[in-house]
């Protein structure tokens, strides 16, 4: 009979590794939280002050060999924040002033630095969808590749903790090297590109829960050695949840790009993700019809399955621009399944141009809505 693994158990294990201010054990620093167990695997987050960055790494390390050597533990998945405590200014030093709340730092964009808010690029856009299986992964590595052709630096993020599919669609499963306290994105491409599915094995359980995520997506954000980054295009998990909130509040989001297809348009499934943008004052930089058409792959017949003008006559209706329509193509759905985006592989294909197209479009609405700072006011 295997032993049981408790949060008690994992907190015990915690007690022989010092707190980084010497006041205090680990567990008894309150600094653990979001300690999750499954068949084994264990994971839990680790927050500490900005003023102990310096020691993040050892102690991230000195916590999962704590944990590993408990009993019946299988794997530790550790994540450090860096919360400031509500009483310091961001550089950790102690501060009197009142304003110094999130809301305030966060509305406030002549803060600036002082924020919380993250800026791993020029501009962060945000793929999205209401609802997973319409293609939003596929859209977006192809619209990040179209982005690169025209000379910018990319960057993309597959911000899916629950199912990442950046390893799939790039063909890549290595491990991140680390650099400092960040890890190295790796180059696929020309692009770099960062998945939690990288750090974890495909096969290991989807462990991560609401606050979990979001010190993930965080991390992916800021720890990440994001270099130069013109655009940052980050696949995101389908729905509303909690990643795309803590994008929205952590990341200055350039825009949404919507990826739906027509019947989903008509159900409109996609029109939960416009409206979860809207309340966070993102703008929604257009909508993406993808498997709009259906291109026969032996004849190059156009079917149009669900009609003609679905999409493009919901976007107007909304008043939001219609980036374009990807057809429902063979080797469109080959090259992304096999790690090989046709972008990349095939980028003087008509599909391609597609995309192109689209990043065209994207490129156009940036230099046209430059943003200040977001406008998100916390709850
Ligand atoms: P999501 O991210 O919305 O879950 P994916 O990008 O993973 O969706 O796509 C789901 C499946 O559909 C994959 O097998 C992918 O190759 C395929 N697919 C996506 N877009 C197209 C397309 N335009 N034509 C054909 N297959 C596609």
């Amino acid at each position: 009979m295997p032993t049981e693994i408790t949060e008690q158990k994992i907190l015990q294990a915690l007690e022989n590794v010092a707190h980084p201010d010497q006041k205090a054990s680990l567990s008894a620093s309150g600094a653990v939280s979001g300690i999750v167990i499954k068949n084994g695997n264990v994971g839990f987050t680790i927050e500490i002050a900005p003023e102990f960055a310096e020691q993040a790494e050892t102690l991230k390390t000195d916590a999962k060999k704590a944990v590993e050597a408990a009993e019946g533990v299988l794997s530790v998945t550790v994540l450090m924040t860096a919360h400031r405590p509500a009483s310091q200014s961001p550089s950790g030093a102690p501060t009197n002033a009142p304003t110094n709340s999130p809301t305030n730092s966060l509305a406030n964009p002549a803060a600036g630095q002082q924020s919380d808010v993250i800026r791993p690029a020029k501009h962060v856009i945000a793929v999205a969808s209401g609802k997973g299986g319409v293609g939003k992964s596929t859209t977006a590595i192809n619209l990040a590749l179209a982005l690169a052709a025209t000379g910018q630096k990319v960057g993309i993020l597959d911000a899916d903790i629950y199912g990442p599919s950046l390893p799939r669609l790039l063909g890549m499963n290595k491990k991140p090297e680390t650099e400092g306290n960040k890890l190295v994105p790796l180059d696929a491409w020309g692009l770099q590109a960062m998945s939690i599915g990288f750090l974890v094995e495909e096969e290991s359980p989807t462990i991560w829960r609401g606050p979990m995520v979001m010190s993930a997506v965080q991390q992916m954000l800021r720890d990440v050695a994001w270099t130069d980054l013109d655009v940052l295009v980050v696949d995101m998990p389908p729905g509303t949840g909690d990643t795309q909130l803590t994008l929205s509040q952590r990341a200055e989001l350039a825009g949404a790009v919507i990826v739906s297809t027509p019947q989903d348009l008509a159900l409109i499934d996609a029109r939960k993700g416009l409206n979860m943008f809207k309340r966070v004052d993102v703008p929604v930089l257009g909508i993406v019809e993808n498997m709009s058409y259906f291109l026969c792959p032996s004849c190059g017949e156009r079917a149009d399955i669900f009609g003609t003008g679905g999409a493009e006559t919901e976007a107007a209706r909304l008043n939001l621009p219609f980036l374009g329509a990807i057809p429902l193509h063979m080797e469109i759905r080959e090259t992304s399944d096999a790690g090989t985006p046709i972008v990349a592989s095939q980028p003087d294909s008509a599909h391609a141009k597609i995309y192109h197209a689209i990043a065209d479009k994207i490129l156009a609405q940036l230099a046209r809505s430059k943003r200040e700072a977001p406008k998100f006011i916390m709850e």
